[in-house]
């Protein structure tokens, strides 16, 4: 019986999988100018990261971790009839998000001494929520993320920020799309007393409001703002404003950020009920919106500030900041904008056989044109001549060199440059010598010392 992916995955096939990767490389490209460097976290984390960095009772935690056990652990805790009786290491969880598991591996690693610069950086990989599947919204996405430990200024917020826009624009996302909202969601000084001014609105309003908001009166007060229930959302139009009630460094410091964010000519919207599902936001929070055709998945990427974080993860206090941006949603975006370029397979040259008589022959040239890091390919399945310049043509070949029996013979070969259309015969050992100054390359395509017009002198064909 064939199989399909699991409900809410989707396999990356090749011309989305080249799409991540040229996605990650403009990121990490990008992301380099503002000093930021690679790193890559387990997948699976104890349990306790996620529930003491992210809190139980966001959703993401509370509702939609994927728990993990070895074989092992699974028996003993089905056999005792609960998890209760395992080690705290032995309880794993696929990541729901990225920031609790850099932030724990910076912690582990004292990454940000005492003193030192920030550490600045980045990641990209899948990401695990049991959540309902649908358009925009799936079990196993991927996120490309950056955290910055150490870091208080204001204008750590602000490049951030400004690093994130430039990102989404260099990808083609168009900036008229794209909308970006911000907050502050204020700190230790100030937001218990909001959460409390919040918790004590819902409670007024309980009549009016869904049962999910009653409860997160105790658990979560300000997530009610995020409640898609019509009535709630409407009876959350009168709560009080985060904005209305910071402490005044809170205040400067959101101040300060606008006024960056306006020097740098970066537009924004302040919504004073973007409060951002995670836990662990203190200060600055940012979201990016797309308005044209997401259906109800329209952040695309966002993040904030975290500055107890660190502490909650087991080190010392660290100021913080970072953001995550989906993947699948920015594609969908792109889409939307009819600025999804095509991706298409590209290969340099295309090594055809007239008869099987030529096919050791065309098999030498292929390898001696990998070695010097040209991309080219030949047929394996024996197809006609006419097949072969069809499956050059799939793969966007740039020129296609016939071996035929009459030619080889003579030490020739004859080559067509597939834009131009013009043919001519070359001396095949001329070319191998050419190709022998560049062998042991082994760089592939595009990144090549050598072209492939050079090596067969097309060069000047293209202009014609
Ligand atoms: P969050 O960590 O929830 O702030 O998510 C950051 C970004 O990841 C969002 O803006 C989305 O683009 C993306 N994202 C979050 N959850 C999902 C999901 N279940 N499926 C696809 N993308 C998601």
């Amino acid at each position: 019986m064939p199989y399909n992916a699991p409900e809410g995955t989707a396999d990356m096939l090749p011309a989305v999988a080249r799409l991540w990767r040229s996605t990650t490389e403009t990121a990490a490209k990008l992301f380099a100018a503002y000093g930021y460097e690679p790193i890559d976290t387990p997948i699976f984390e104890m349990t306790e990261v996620f529930t003491r960095g992210i809190g139980e009772a966001t959703d993401v935690v509370g509702k939609e971790m994927f728990t993990v056990r070895s074989g092992e652990n699974y028996k003993r805790a089905l056999a005792a009839g609960s998890d209760e009786g395992l080690k705290s290491k032995q309880k794993l969880s696929l990541r729901p998000e990225g920031t609790a598991g850099v932030v724990r591996a910076v912690v582990q690693h004292n990454l940000v001494e005492q003193g030192a610069a920030p550490a600045k950086l980045f990641y990209a990989g899948p990401m695990f929520r049991a959540e309902r599947p649908q358009k925009g919204r799936l079990r196993q996405f991927h996120q490309i993320g950056v955290e910055c430990l150490g870091a208080t200024e204001p204008t750590a917020d602000a490049e951030m920020i400004i690093m994130l826009m430039r990102f989404y624009e260099t990808m083609g996302v168009p900036r008229q799309n794209m909308r970006l909202l911000i907050n502050s969601m204020g700190d230790d000084a100030c937001r218990p007393a909001y959460r409390e001014s919040v918790r004590q609105f819902i409670l007024d309003h309980e009549d009016e409001m869904c049962e999910e908001c009653r409860r997160r009166a105790e658990t979560n007060p300000l997530r009610a703002f995020d409640c898609k229930n019509e009535t709630c959302s409407h009876v959350m139009e009168a709560a009080p404003k985060i904005t209305d009630n910071l402490c005044d460094d809170c205040r400067t410091h959101y101040e300060a950020v606008k006024a960056l964010l306006d020097a740098a000519g970066i537009s924004y919207i302040e919504d004073p009920t973007l409060v951002r599902g995670l836990d662990y936001y203190t200060r600055t929070v940012f979201e990016v919106q797309v308005t044209e055709g997401m259906g109800s998945q329209s952040a695309i990427g966002g993040g904030g500030r975290y500055d107890k974080l660190a502490e909650s993860v087991g080190g010392r206090p660290t100021p913080g900041l970072g953001f995550a941006l989906g993947f699948e949603r920015m594609v969908l975006a792109l889409e939307a904008a009819g600025a999804l370029g095509e991706s298409t397979k590209r290969v340099d040259g295309y090594v055809a056989c007239v008869d099987d008589s030529v096919r050791a022959a065309a098999f030498d040239l292929v390898c001696a044109a990998r070695d010097a890091g040209l991309c080219v390919e030949m047929d394996h399945q024996g197809k006609s001549l006419k097949s072969q310049f069809k499956m050059a043509d799939k793969v966007n070949a740039r020129v296609v060199i016939v071996l035929g029996p009459d030619e080889l013979s003579q030490g020739k070969a004859r080559i067509r440059n597939m834009r131009s259309h013009a043919e001519k015969l070359v001396d095949i050992a001329a070319a191998k010598r050419l190709l022998s100054q560049f062998g042991g390359q082994r760089v592939g395509g595009a990144s090549s010392p050598i072209n492939i017009d050079t090596v067969f002198s097309f060069e000047n064909d293209d202009k014609e």
